[in-house]
């Protein structure tokens, strides 16, 4: 029965690309295959682009460009409102597509669409509300105009893990500013962005507004297109590592660029924290996506003289998690992405054991079918271990102890990343030190989860450039320009 239904839904994604309006094979008919992280099993063949449909589909967003940009601000919010009303309408489909695609629990792909359908009511919102200023020129013989306006065609790269999110994070507002995309998404999972561009077009989206490549080329169809001089801006989500390769691509033409890039997150606790907020914050700042988000706490900062009860009531916890795959009732724990993921949690744990650390819950990889690795609790993690460098991106809760609110600070800080940051204290004036001390774009004072549509969702030093959602995020897409009238 379950699979008669995600059969039926997984012939209602398009296979194809969607390029100026139009589903389109790739040049030479080529094709990748889409499998099922909990199974190991193919679900669909999907359009497979080379470089050659990269360009067909940035001449669309080009040729589209003019139209759109003039589209007034209000039509353009509502195409984006019928997309987020289209989307609530639908919302079971894409649940079940990014459990089967990605392998999250039902329960936190239905979390997903909540959160990541908010930038499409958002930034239709935004759209209308974006302003210049004028006024005198403080020698009182001119007028100065300030004007926004759309940056242009513009590339989108997301991530495999929050396969919905990080499409409308970015095409919302886009959108909104009346630039025209076309997006990329991870070859892994590819079909939630397929079936969302499709919302899209039933939406009402323009041909050639929206353009999707789904491609096992990511590398070669992404340098035609970022390296021709008719795109705009690339806002890139992923890996640290990439983000500076494509940095160095988008040098040449001078693009506009906005780079969500990887984290290894603090979770400071300190001794006056209340320990049930600190352990409910750390199970969901840990576990949410099976560890794979960039703000997923990486490492668990906690004082010396509470760490042996924390890690004793998060182990218990951690015990009850059932492990299945996500379509199962009660799944807390699905698959990881694949088995390089696997490979690098165990050894990530190895090198902690090796160090001196204890696991006190978990600790191995789960024979197949899939890819799964227990839910896990390492405690006494040694200065050096390489789980305090790396983003472990798995479900491994990693705990080194701390003495002075100043060695707390120096851990947290010690890493090239500084997305976000998770602090729990029940004193004010402490919570205020922390925001002034921790060097990262974002923080949770006792909360384990920040992302919001209405909040600038970015990071300080290597985890990135720019901001996404908020009254920032439009700006991302949007160009400043200043005019002097004389007086007459
Ligand atoms: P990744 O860098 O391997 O891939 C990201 C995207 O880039 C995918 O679409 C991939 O196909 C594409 N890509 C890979 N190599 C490329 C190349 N040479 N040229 C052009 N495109 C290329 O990252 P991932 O494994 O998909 O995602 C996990 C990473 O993303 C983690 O580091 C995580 O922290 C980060 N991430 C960051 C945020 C954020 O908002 N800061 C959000 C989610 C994920």
């Amino acid at each position: 029965m379950t699979e008669k239904r995600e059969n039926e839904l997984l012939a209602k994604v398009p296979g194809r690309l969607f390029i100026g309006g139009e589903w389109r094979s790739a040049v030479g008919s080529r094709e990748l295959d889409v499998s099922d992280p909990a199974t190991g099993e193919v679900v669909k063949a999907i359009s497979d682009a080379s470089p050659a449909d990269a360009r067909s589909a940035l001449d669309a967003a080009v040729a589209a460009f003019p139209s759109w940009s003039r589209t007034p601000a209000r039509e353009r919010a509502e195409v984006l409102r019928r997309a987020f009303d289209l989307l609530q309408e639908r919302k079971e489909e894409f649940a079940l597509l990014m459990t089967i695609e990605m392998g999250k629990p039902l329960a936190e792909a239905r979390s997903e669409i909540a959160y990541g359908g908010e930038f499409l009511r958002w930034f239709g919102e935004e759209a209308a509300r974006v302003q210049g200023r004028y006024g005198s020129n403080p020698e009182g013989t001119g007028r100065m105009i300030v004007t926004q306006h759309a940056v242009g065609p513009c590339y989108l790269i997301t991530p495999w893990n929050f396969p919905l999110a990080m499409a409308t994070r970015k095409i919302a507002p886009a959108l909104a500013a009346g630039c025209t995309v076309v997006i990329k998404p991870a070859a892994l999972t590819p079909l939630t962005t397929l079936y969302f561009v499709k919302l899209l077009e039933d939406a009402g989206v323009p041909p050639g507004v929206v353009n999707v490549l789904t491609t096992s080329a990511s590398a070669a169809v992404s340098e035609v297109v970022i390296r021709d001089p008719r795109l705009r801006k690339l806002s890139f989500t992923g890996s640290t590592p990439v983000g500076v390769a494509l940095l160095e691509q988008a040098a040449s033409g001078i693009l506009r660029t906005s780079m969500e890039l990887g984290g290894n997150a603090p979770f400071v606790v300190f001794d006056d924290a209340d320990l049930d907020k600190a352990v409910e914050g750390a199970l969901v700042a840990k576990f949410r996506n099976v560890g794979q988000a960039c703000t997923a706490a990486n490492r668990f900062i906690v004082h010396r003289s509470v760490a042996d009860e924390f890690a004793r009531r998060v182990t218990q916890r951690v015990e009850e998690f059932k492990v299945g795959r996500g379509t199962e009732e009660g799944v807390v724990i699905g698959p990881l992405i694949d088995d390089r993921a696997v490979a690098k949690a165990s050894q990530l744990v190895r090198d902690a054991v090796t160090r001196g650390a204890t696991v006190t819950t978990g600790g191995s990889a789960i024979d197949g079918p899939g890819t799964f690795y227990q839910p896990t609790v390492v405690t006494g993690v040694q200065p050096g271990s390489e789980i305090l460098r790396e983003e472990i991106f798995g479900p491994v809760l990693a705990i080194i102890p701390f003495d002075t609110e100043d060695e707390a600070m120096r851990i947290a800080n010690d890493t090239e990343y500084g997305l976000v940051s998770y602090v729990f204290t029940e004193s004010l004036s402490r919570g205020q030190r922390m925001i002034e001390r921790l060097e990262t774009g974002m923080m949770g004072l006792n909360a384990g989860v920040v992302s919001n549509a209405a909040a600038p969702f970015g990071g300080w030093k290597s985890s990135g450039l720019g901001r996404e959602g908020g009254f920032e995020g439009i700006h991302e897409y949007l160009q400043t320009k200043y005019t002097l009238t004389a007086d007459p």
